[in-house]
């Protein structure tokens, strides 16, 4: 329903967004595989109904112009479907509901694929249920590590980081962090970054940690 909300009126502006419309292309797999890009946010309404939204952070932006001090909300969010694809995108608005709009829309054109495992060696089940070996993200002076964790053990991870492994689907792992890790917008990107790290180039050397 929801879905179909929000595709109603939409008048695809990209070859791949008129395939998914028509129907020739029916799975967000496909369009990682054959390494399409997501210019429209309708795509993902499409291809993946059960997305889910979460807004992780608002905060107030005040910039000298010209014309005096002018200040606008902006929003980080964070989309996922719980179950391998995760986005994270910033809005920029003067109202707090435009920015989160912005910030969803921008999280959509952002969504990536998460390559999910069961990476630790005191588990061993084979499972999708963690990372499949360590991953390192960095944004601004913020790095976070995530290394695989046995079934059960659930997120050891901030809040921010918690909000943005459950939507992409990982339910184990342990985290470290360094930097100035209390900048929330940059540790979520951080996050991200480590996310998308796991559908990277995957050298031998890497599955062994
Ligand atoms: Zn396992």
């Amino acid at each position: 329903m929801a879905s179909e909300e929000r595709i109603e009126g939409w008048i695809p502006r990209t070859q791949v967004g008129r395939m998914v419309l028509e129907g020739s292309i029916s799975s967000i797999k496909e369009i990682f595989t054959e390494g399409m890009r997501i210019l429209e946010p309708e795509i993902v309404n499409v291809l993946l109904p059960e997305l889910e939204e979460e807004v992780i952070n608002i905060n107030l932006v005040q910039k000298q112009t010209d014309a005096g001090e002018r200040s606008r909300f902006r929003a980080i969010v964070a989309v996922g479907n719980r179950n391998g694809y995760v986005g994270l995108g910033a809005g920029k608005a003067r109202q707090v509901r435009k920015a989160i709009e912005k910030g969803a829309v921008n999280a959509r054109l952002n969504l990536s694929i998460i390559r999910r495992g069961c990476g630790s060696w005191e588990c061993m089940c084979g499972k999708s249920h963690s990372v499949p070996f360590q991953v390192k993200g960095k944004t601004g002076g913020v790095e976070i590590v995530l290394l695989p964790g046995p079934r059960g053990l659930g997120l050891v991870a901030s809040e921010v980081a918690k909000v943005i492994l459950n939507l992409a689907g990982i339910n184990d792992c342990w985290t470290k962090s360094y930097g100035s890790t209390k900048t929330i917008n940059s540790f979520a990107f951080a996050v991200f970054d480590a996310l998308k790290k796991t559908y990277g180039l995957v050298t031998p050397e890497r599955w062994s940690l």
